[in-house]
């Protein structure tokens, strides 16, 4: 008999998931993968996962980017942001990506940040009425980090009219959907498990892996806060994909989009 509290064996309250594309990065080969090809250029894109929810409660995994200085009314392509070159469009603000799939922002009642570097809370301020989680160890680190891993850490962009929850670990947030603790990029990043209705899982990466290649324990990404720790997280992430026979979906894979198809697709 399940314990009380405990979600029933194979269920789930998700409805399907859709994948934006929200901007592209240029970023260093070597911090794909700890030292490996430095001074090489790759482009990379920044995605969020839209969590449709039987009870109408949807979840949004990440907001992407959404530069404050580009809100300018410009059509902007390209714009340094604190050491990076980001490449962003119209249709890749996230506001257009719920739109092409016949939602609003309002639509989002949770927000799950996988942590709160600028490129995964960029959107955070549009919106204010939804519930926001976050692991209450990043949300600590974010307020004051080390100075050496401080930047993409931007004050305006995840304080911004919002109230965050605060997670302590692997969390069960709604049948089907539960957040893993995977720290090592930041001290407080989380990814997410997603059960669609067919029964197939998805786990939401975010930050803890960068590419397939990291999945040789070996390969950690270059960028971490502690890379023992990124080693650990991935190595966690490898083997849960196996165990539910899942799939990882890496938000920053350079081939995510020959892997993943976009909205309005819909995974069920
Ligand atoms: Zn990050």
């Amino acid at each position: 008999m399940a314990a009380e509290g405990l979600s029933r064996r194979g269920e789930t309250d998700v409805a399907g998931v859709s994948l934006f594309n929200l901007g592209t990065l240029l970023n260093d080969r070597s911090m794909m993968v700890y030292r490996r090809d430095p001074g090489e250029i790759v482009e990379v894109p920044v995605t969020g996962g839209f969590i449709e929810m039987c009870d109408g409660e949807h979840i949004l995994f990440d907001t992407g980017m959404l530069p404050l200085d580009l809100d300018d009314g410009r059509t902007v392509t390209q714009a340094r942001f604190r050491g990076l070159i980001a490449r962003y469009a119209p249709e890749d603000d996230i506001r257009a990506r719920l739109a092409a799939i016949g939602r609003t922002p309002e639509d989002v009642r949770i927000v799950i940040n996988s942590h709160l570097h600028w490129d995964h809370a960029g959107g955070n301020r549009l919106f204010s009425h939804a519930r926001f989680l976050v692991q209450e160890n990043e949300h600590r680190f974010a307020c004051c980090p080390d100075p050496f891993i401080a930047r993409p850490y931007a004050r305006p962009y995840f304080e911004c009219g919002v109230a965050y929850e605060l997670l302590r670990g692997d969390t069960v947030i709604k049948p089907g959907v539960a957040t893993l603790a995977t720290p090592g990029h930041t001290p407080g990043h989380q990814s997410l498990m997603v059960r669609l209705p067919s029964g197939r899982s998805l786990i939401f990466t975010g930050d803890a892996m960068l590419c397939p290649a990291n999945l040789d324990p070996a390969l950690p990404p270059g960028n971490a806060h502690r890379t023992e720790d990124a080693v650990a997280s991935i190595a966690r992430l490898k083997m849960l994909a196996e165990f539910l026979d899942g799939e990882l979906v890496i938000c920053h894979d350079p081939d995510f989009w020959k892997t993943w198809e976009p909205a309005p697709h819909r995974y069920r």
